[in-house]
Parts: structure tokens; C-alpha cells; sequence
């Protein structure tokens, strides 16, 4: 009898933010430890875990990934954490596929790696594991999420979701003060800004690629209303499918901010506030996903690869190793009334599906 929803029910009713999942890495880190993985905690620092079964014999280094973070939410005037892109689902998947793994005795050569990740939402969960090492030796990684009837028909699962790269920049404008009487004497930061906004909307990349750059913040408060005001913040969101492209998309809209701020007499310095780059996947990789899909569910259940403006930190293990072999599979869940929602819930029957994908890519891979 699975596990499975046992361990979701009550990951479920422990959501904790990026970088504090206290109780959820340790809960999983004992149940892998029952399972009979050799397993390191605090992996990058905070409360990634690490699950080993080595089968010592040489052969390849499988990773089975999953995220471990809830977002927050303000619910009823409460600030408050809570699983709704159902992070619960993917920890549930891995644990329980890594448990029936042992139990069946499935890796007969190489060596099999467990990794639950921190704060998928923040993009730093993923780059914290590549700091612990937790990637170093692996060949070939395998992560999953659960989708929107929109994306994948429910019961079906996509061998490959292209997320976009996106890149959050902030623009910190710097002019100068004024009485309101005497604006030729300042240099006013709302000008400097709203230029910019004007100025960013008009960078342009292949027009074949799917982008998106668009502001998302616009701040300018220095209290008195007959002043000149001398300092702005805008934020911007930019989104596209291809990493190369997303460099360009940088440095047009930089090169834009500057030159407008400049041609008001205003300086400007930039920050990032977060950033993933595009899905970039081994055939092999999706071959894989794609042979264990159709083996366990009928290939009538294997859907097409898709596109998503979406982003997801997972590309950082590829680009931070380019020979790994990654794969990440899309399971239809009808999540309702989407991602992120605040009452998002899905049909969590067809996690066993996702499981089972797992579980008959060990064994593809390491029997
Ligand atoms: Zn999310
Ligand atoms: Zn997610």
C-alpha cells in the first residue's frame, strides 16, 4: 500500500516558506532515513536534504528532485504560509517513490540521489543546492510539477515543460531636490522614471520568441507635495524562451533606462531581485520521461511538450552543469482555480501517476 497520501496529508498541514521548511525537511529527512538512505541535512546551508542509496556498483548518478516551499499568503488580514503550487504533491512523489525504489530493490548499479530543495519560489533553493554540492556527481536529474487542465489535460503528463528565463530588475532613480516653484533647478525622478517606462516599451527582440517586459513597481513618496522629488524606484518583470535572447533583452533595456534617466539629468543604479534561466533539457532526458510515461500509463496518457511563460529554478542545475542530463515532466492535475491561488487545490489521486513515473525511471535507469 503506498504511502503516498499519508505523507502529502500531513505535509499538507505543515506549509513553511523558502528557506524555513523546519519541519517538512525533517520529516522527510526521516522518513528516507527509515527507508534506509544514507541522508545529510542543512545541504546548501539552510534545509535542503540529501538522499543517497549507493548501490556499489559502478554506473550512473540518478537525482530524483523535489521542492519543499509553501508561498504566503494574506488571508483574512493574516499573513500566513500555504502549500497552493502544490510543493506537499512533489515532496510526497519523490519520498514515495524513493521508499518503494528501496523496498523493491530496484538499484542494482550506480548510485541514486534524493533531493528535496528549499524555496523554489524565491529561485534561490536550487542555487543553495548547487552550493551544498548536491549536484557535483549526478548524471542525470528528474523533477516534476503539477499543472493546470490549461496546460496538461488532467491525467495526462508532458516529458518536458519549457519554463521561460525571467529576470526582475529594479531601477533606483537619483535626481535632485527642488522647491516646487523652481523645477528648472531640480531634476525631477518621476520624470526620470515615467521616461524610462516609455523608453522600455519599445525594446524589441526577435519577434519570433516569445517575451515580455512590462514595469511592475512604480514608487516615488518624498513626502512633501510642493517638491521637486529626487528619488524613484521602478521594478520591472521580463520574460522570455530563450536564455541568449533574455541577455539581449538585459542590456536593451539597461542601455534604455540609462539613456532615458540621462537625458532628464538623472543617474541610475540597478538591482536584481530574482531571476531563473530557461528550461534547457536532454533528449535523453525526455526520452526517458517519455518511454516510463507510456509504459505505465499507456501512451494515450503521454502528452506533448509545452511552453510556459512561467519560470522555475530547477534550469539553474543545468546551467550551473551543462552535461547534465535533466528532465522535467508535467503531471495534469486540474489544479483549481490556479497556481498561487490562495484556494488552489487539484486532484491529488494522480500523484500515484508521478510516483510511478519516478519509480519506473530508477528502475529504467539504475536495474
Ligand atoms: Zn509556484
Ligand atoms: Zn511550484
Amino acid at each position: 500500500m503506498s504511502r503516498l497520501m499519508e505523507h502529502f496529508n500531513y505535509l499538507h498541514t505543515i506549509p513553511e516558506r523558502g528557506m524555513e521548511e523546519f519541519k517538512t525537511s525533517e520529516y522527510l529527512a526521516d522518513c528516507l532515513e527509515q527507508a534506509g538512505y544514507e541522508v545529510t541535512r542543512h545541504v546548501g546551508g539552510k534545509t535542503g536534504v540529501v538522499g543517497v542509496w549507493d548501490s556499489g556498483v559502478p554506473g550512473p548518478v540518478l537525482g530524483l528532485r523535489a521542492d519543499m516551499d509553501a508561498l504566503t499568503h494574506i488571508i483574512d488580514g493574516v499573513r500566513c504560509a500555504r502549500h497552493t503550487c502544490g510543493h506537499d504533491g512533489h515532496s510526497s512523489m519523490v519520498l514515495t517513490a524513493a521508499e518503494e525504489a528501496k523496498a523493491q530493490g530496484l538499484v542494482k548499479k550506480g548510485k541514486l540521489k534524493i533531493l528535496f530543495q528549499p524555496a523554489e519560489e524565491l529561485s534561490t533553493g536550487a542555487p543553495s543546492m548547487i552550493e551544498g554540492g548536491a549536484i557535483d556527481d549526478v548524471d542525470i536529474l528528474i523533477g516534476a510539477h503539477i499543472q493546470p487542465a490549461a496546460n496538461v489535460p488532467t491525467g495526462c503528463i508532458t516529458p518536458a515543460m519549457y519554463h521561460a528565463a525571467q529576470y526582475m530588475m529594479t531601477a533606483h532613480f537619483h535626481g535632485t531636490q527642488a522647491h516646487g516653484s523652481r523645477p528648472h533647478l531640480g531634476v525631477n525622478a518621476i520624470e526620470a522614471g515615467s521616461l524610462t517606462v516609455q523608453a522600455v516599451a519599445m525594446v524589441h527582440i526577435d519577434p519570433n520568441l516569445s517575451f515580455s517586459v512590462k514595469p511592475t513597481r512604480f514608487v516615488c513618496d518624498n513626502g512633501a507635495l510642493n517638491a521637486i522629488p529626487p528619488e524613484a524606484v521602478v521594478s520591472w518583470d521580463m520574460r522570455c524562451e530563450e536564455n541568449p535572447a533574455m541577455e539581449e533583452m538585459k542590456e536593451k533595456t539597461t542601455r534604455a533606462i540609462r539613456a532615458a534617466a540621462d537625458s532628464v539629468g538623472a543617474s541610475v543604479d540597478f538591482s536584481c531581485d530574482g531571476a531563473v534561466p530557461a528550461a534547457e533539457y536532454s533528449e535523453d532526458a525526455i526520452r526517458l520521461i517519455s518511454d516510463a510515461v507510456t509504459d505505465v500509463l499507456g501512451k494515450d496518457r503521454l502528452y506533448h511538450p509545452i511552453r510556459l511563460t512561467g519560470g522555475e529554478d530547477f534550469h539553474y542545475y543545468i546551467r550551473h552543469k551543462p552535461s547534465l542530463k535533466a528532465g522535467y515532466f508535467g503531471l495534469g492535475c486540474d489544479t483549481y482555480p490556479g497556481l498561487h491561488h490562495p484556494d488552489m487545490h487539484f486532484k491529488t489521486e494522480y500523484l500515484e501517476d508521478g510516483k510511478n513515473v519516478f519509480v519506473d525511471i530508477v528502475k529504467k535507469v539504475l536495474g
